[in-house]
């Protein structure tokens, strides 16, 4: 065991939502390219390679979760809209959320799901933190 080190990756992905049960604006479907900030943390590093977790094995797991949002429609799976837009459009790109598809359980469910797939096998490496930005000045930390 050695001091604990983290790597980040960062990325970008392009979604449509709506938060229905909102009081302002955000009830209305819009639009946002979501930034999306990692941080894997463990305390052993690849014996070999002296890294933590290369890069580019992160930055693919990463692609491999959040291309299920990518070009999407993020929505409660209890909205209303739903089921006629399914009907409208066929193939409709969407991701439901048992939740409001806000930037913390967006950041959430990144987490969750980037763990899952994050090989873990000799040694421990955790995802400490997700970042969402809705915008260039609005994050969630999950
Ligand atoms: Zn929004």
């Amino acid at each position: 065991m050695g001091e604990p080190i983290s790597v980040e990756v960062e990325t970008t992905f392009d979604a449509a939502h709506r938060l229905m049960k909102h009081a302002g604006k955000c009830k209305h479907l819009h639009g946002h390219t979501y930034r999306v900030l990692v941080e894997v943390y463990g305390r052993q590093l690849d014996p070999e390679q002296h890294v933590l977790m290369d890069f580019a094995d992160l930055k693919a797991a990463l692609k491999l979760v959040v291309d299920h949002y990518d070009h999407a429609l993020l929505l409660n799976y209890q909205d209303p809209i739903l089921a006629p837009l399914r009907q409208a459009v066929p193939g409709l790109r969407v991701a439901t959320f048992e939740d409001q598809p806000t930037a913390e359980i967006i950041a959430r469910s990144i987490k969750f799901n980037l763990q899952r797939i994050i090989e873990t096998g000799k040694r421990e490496i955790i995802v400490r933190r997700v970042k969402v930005w809705e915008t260039p000045t609005v994050a969630a930390i999950a």
